[in-house]
C-alpha cells in the first residue's frame, strides 16, 4: 500500500518549482496518510469523540529566535465552525500545521476532546481530523485511488457515495474510464475545481470529526465556486470546523472569528463585532485578504 500510494515518488515528474511548492502539502498528506515525519508522537490512542479542540497557551518558531505562533489560546467546542482571519504571514497556516502535528509547539498545548494531541500517535491524530487545503495535492493515479487515499478498506460504495456528497459523482461519471480515470500528474487531466471536490470526496469517506479547511483568496467562477460551497457546507455539517477564511461568506457562516496578527490573537467575536472594534479586521478587507 505505502509504495503504490507514495506521493513522493509521484512528485518525481514535477519541476522543481512545483516540487518546492507542494513541499508543505506533501508534509501534510505524509502525516495524513503515511505518519512519517520527524516530530516525536505519543503513544496513546486518541480516542476522538464529539472533536472539541483548544489551544492553551500555544507558543511555536520554526526557528530558535523568533516565534510565529504566540501564547495563543482558543477554543472551538464540538460542531463549532471556526473562522482564522489575518494578514499573510500572521501564522493562519501554522495553526493548521500545528493541529495536524506536523510540528509541535514549544509552549502550552492543543487539547482534542481534552486529550493533549502530543501524548498521542499520529495515526490516531490523523483519523480525528480531515483537511481540505487550497492547492489540493493529487497524485497520478484513478479517481477511486485519489478518494481512497489512506483508506484501504474504503468500499466501493463508500467510494461512490463521497463521490456523490462531494458534488463530483455527475463529473466522474462523465469521464472515459468513470472511476477508474487517471488524474494525471497532480490531477492534470482535472479542473482547479474538479481537483478540489476530489479532495473533498476524500474527506467525505474519511468521516472525521473534526475538519480543517484553507481556503484560496483567488475566487473560482461562478458556478465552480457554488457547488464548492454547497460541497463543503454539507462537509462541515455536525463537524468541528477550523476554516483559514478569505471569504465574507464564511465568515458570516462562523460562530467565532478569530483574528490573527502577528502570531497573536488580537482580536475575536462576530464579524459585526469586530467590523466595530478591530482596525485589523477592517484593514483586511481593504488589503483584499477578505473578499
Ligand atoms: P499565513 O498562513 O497567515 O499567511 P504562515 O503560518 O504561513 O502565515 O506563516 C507565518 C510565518 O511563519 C511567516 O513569517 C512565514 O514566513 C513563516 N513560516 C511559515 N512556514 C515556515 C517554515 N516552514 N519555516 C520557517 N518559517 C516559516
Ligand atoms: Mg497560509
Amino acid at each position: 500500500f505505502l509504495l503504490a500510494y507514495d506521493p513522493a515518488k509521484r512528485l518525481g515528474n514535477l519541476n522543481v518549482q512545483l516540487q518546492r511548492e507542494l513541499v508543505g502539502v506533501k508534509r501534510a498528506f505524509e502525516l495524513i496518510d503515511h505518519g512519517k515525519l520527524e516530530v516525536s508522537e505519543g503513544t496513546d490512542k486518541l480516542e476522538a469523540g464529539r472533536g472539541a479542540l483548544s489551544f492553551e497557551n500555544v507558543t511555536f518558531a520554526y526557528k530558535h529566535d523568533v516565534p510565529t505562533i504566540k501564547n495563543l489560546s482558543f477554543s472551538a467546542a464540538p460542531g463549532e465552525k471556526v473562522a482564522i482571519v489575518g494578514r499573510s504571514g500572521a501564522g493562519k497556516s501554522t495553526i493548521i500545521n500545528l493541529i495536524l502535528g506536523m510540528y509541535r509547539p514549544s509552549g502550552g498545548s492543543i487539547l482534542i476532546d481534552d486529550t493533549d494531541i502530543s501524548t498521542v500517535t499520529l495515526q490516531s491524530l490523523r483519523d480525528a481530523v480531515s483537511y481540505v487545503a487550497q492547492d489540493t495535492f493529487l497524485f497520478s493515479g484513478s479517481i477511486r485511488e485519489n478518494v481512497a487515499f489512506g483508506q484501504p478498506n474504503a468500499t466501493e460504495e463508500g467510494i461512490v457515495k463521497a463521490l456523490e456528497a462531494a458534488q463530483a459523482l455527475d463529473f466522474v461519471r462523465n469521464l472515459p474510464d468513470g472511476l477508474d480515470t487517471d488524474v494525471g500528474n497532480n490531477g492534470a487531466n482535472l479542473s482547479g475545481g474538479q481537483r478540489q471536490r476530489i479532495s473533498i470526496a476524500r474527506a467525505f469517506l474519511k468521516d472525521a470529526p473534526i475538519l480543517l479547511l484553507d481556503e484560496a483568496t483567488s475566487a473560482l467562477d461562478g458556478d465552480t465556486e457554488k457547488q464548492l460551497q454547497a460541497a463543503l457546507d454539507k462537509l462541515s455539517a455536525n463537524k468541528t470546523t477550523i476554516t483559514v477564511a478569505h471569504r465574507l461568506s464564511t465568515i458570516l457562516n462562523a460562530q467565532k472569528v478569530i483574528v490573527v496578527d502577528a502570531g497573536e490573537i488580537v482580536a475575536e467575536g462576530t464579524h459585526e463585532t469586530l467590523q466595530r472594534e478591530s482596525n485589523v479586521y477592517k484593514s483586511l478587507f481593504v488589503a483584499h485578504e477578505i473578499v
